[in-house]
Parts: C-alpha cells; sequence; structure tokens
C-alpha cells in the first residue's frame, strides 16, 4: 500500500491490535478468557526457547502439543506463532515478526510464509471507508473487541449508513471526542461479544456458519414468523442472530433502533 494516508488496522496503537486472519477467532472456544490464556502460555513459551532461532520449530511443537487445536472452520489456519507483542497484554502478533525479534524476521517457517504473511490486507481495508476506520480505531482499546469489529464490514459500514442518513452527513471521527456518543457507539460494537440473540453454535461466525464442507451465509427465515426479512437483516446476520419467535426479532430491532436513535438525538443535542 504506496497512499501514506491509508489506515493499516492490523496494529494501529499501542493499546490495541487483530489477529483475526491468523486465526485467533477460529478456535471452538475463542472465548476471551481462552485465547487470553492461550496467547500468554506461548507468549512465554516463545520468550524461553525462541532466544535461539534454531529452536523456534521447538517452540512450534510444544505449542501443538500442548494446546487444542479443535477450529470452527478447518479451511482457516490457525497459526500457533500468534502471541502477545506487549508485557501488558494489550496488542495480539505475530511472535515471529523482526520488532519482536531483534530485527530477525522469521516469518519464514511459519504456515503462509512471510510473504503472504507480510504482504496481506483483509478486504475490510478496501470495503471500511478510511473516516470509518479511524473511528474504529478512535473508540475501541480492547484487543479483543477490536479485531471482531474490524473484520465485520457490514456490522460498521451499515451502523455509520444509517447515523450518516438520519444526520445528513458522514459521522467525522473528532465527533468521538464527545463521550456519550462514544459509549452509545460501543455500546452497539459491544453487542458483537454480548448480543443475547447469539447462535451458540460453535461453526458459526458472524454471518458465516460451516456445514462440515463449504462456507455458507446464514439466513434468517423470517417468513417462517409471517414477517417480511428485517431492514436489520444484515447486522443481525453479522451478530450471528438466531431467533426463537417473532418477538424476539422484534426486541432485538427496538435495541438497534434505540441505540441509533440516541445516538442521533445525542448528536444533535451536543455537536
Ligand atoms: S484480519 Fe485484517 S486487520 Fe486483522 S490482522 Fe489481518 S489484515 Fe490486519
Ligand atoms: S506467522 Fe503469519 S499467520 Fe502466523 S502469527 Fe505471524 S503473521 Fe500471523
Amino acid at each position: 500500500m504506496s497512499d501514506p494516508k491509508f489506515i493499516v488496522l492490523c496494529q494501529p496503537d499501542k493499546g490495541k491490535s487483530c489477529g483475526a486472519c491468523c486465526g485467533l477467532y477460529n478456535y471452538v472456544d475463542s472465548s476471551r478468557s481462552s485465547l487470553e490464556q492461550r496467547l500468554r502460555s506461548r507468549t512465554k513459551r516463545f520468550r524461553e526457547l525462541a532466544q535461539n532461532p534454531h529452536h523456534v520449530e521447538l517452540y512450534s511443537s510444544e505449542t501443538l502439543a500442548a494446546e487444542d487445536f479443535k477450529k470452527r472452520y478447518d479451511v482457516i489456519y490457525c497459526c500457533e506463532y500468534l502471541g502477545f507483542l506487549d508485557s501488558e497484554e494489550k496488542r495480539v502478533g505475530c511472535l515471529l515478526h523482526p520488532e519482536q525479534n531483534f530485527g530477525v524476521d522469521m516469518r519464514d517457517v511459519s504456515f503462509y510464509g512471510r510473504e503472504l504473511c507480510a504482504g496481506h490486507f483483509c478486504p475490510s481495508h478496501h470495503f471500511i471507508p478510511q473516516s470509518q476506520c479511524k473511528i474504529l480505531i478512535k473508540i475501541i482499546d480492547d484487543w479483543y473487541l477490536y479485531g471482531l469489529v474490524v473484520t465485520d464490514i457490514d456490522l460498521v459500514t451499515h451502523y455509520f449508513r444509517m447515523i450518516a442518513d438520519r444526520i445528513g452527513s458522514e459521522l467525522k471521527p473528532e465527533v468521538f471526542d464527545n463521550v456519550s456518543l462514544k459509549n452509545i457507539a460501543l455500546e452497539y460494537f459491544n453487542w458483537k461479544i454480548t448480543w443475547p440473540f447469539r447462535s451458540l453454535e460453535t461453526n458459526r461466525l458472524g454471518k458465516y456458519y460451516f456445514d462440515g464442507s463449504q462456507y455458507m451465509i446464514s439466513y434468517i427465515d423470517y417468513a417462517k414468523y409471517g414477517r417480511e426479512v428485517s431492514p436489520l437483516n444484515a447486522i443481525f446476520l453479522s451478530l450471528s442472530s438466531s431467533f426463537k419467535n417473532t418477538q424476539e426479532i422484534e426486541e432485538a430491532e427496538i435495541m438497534i433502533w434505540s441505540n441509533i436513535e440516541n445516538f442521533v438525538s445525542a448528536y444533535k443535542h451536543e455537536i
């Protein structure tokens, strides 16, 4: 990416980072506590063993033996070299990266290899507008939530589009200096973790599920409940929703519409 203004979402600042394309959320148990434990053990093992580059493969075999590598989606690789980059455990990232190893780039030993690892920019870099990338970087300071949100294009773009339609302009990142507005947006993005209508199926992440042989885009059967497709359908799919009845769909719609209305009214009042 030669444009100096191009925003790279992966490691934006010292407060958070993303490791989604290294398989971070592809473990059957991808809860925060489980991932924290996994990344902490890896980082400790890596620091102990990989002082000597010849021991990197030993690190790999010990990690593969110590962890449960059962995956949500078989086709997505879960890389054993993803760990914590800082002692405060705020940033996830590649333990083989030269910045972690006194300038020595060890990514050649990885499954994807150095070139692929270094040159990869996921679709969010192309489909989330730059101003919205800046907003996400500004308001989210939690690696677990950050990676889930920045890789969910529909969740982000539909939300900001609906707000822009109501206030008559695109939101500027500076707007989120206002703490009330920041908190309302964070309530919405936090639903990526706390959404009460989330399907508990382990082969499901956002709008995708894996049926044992291929990825499929999931589907909400509104006709079964005698309803039109919800205008919030894309967001519901991003939040891995599964509804038991019409009442649950209505409750979910109220939650999201209320959040948007709260945002718009606070914006008109404060900005
Ligand atoms: S998923 Fe995207 S934002 Fe996250 S680390 Fe990979 S390329 Fe970067
Ligand atoms: S080696 Fe590649 S896939 Fe593995 S953690 Fe590093 S960047 Fe990610």
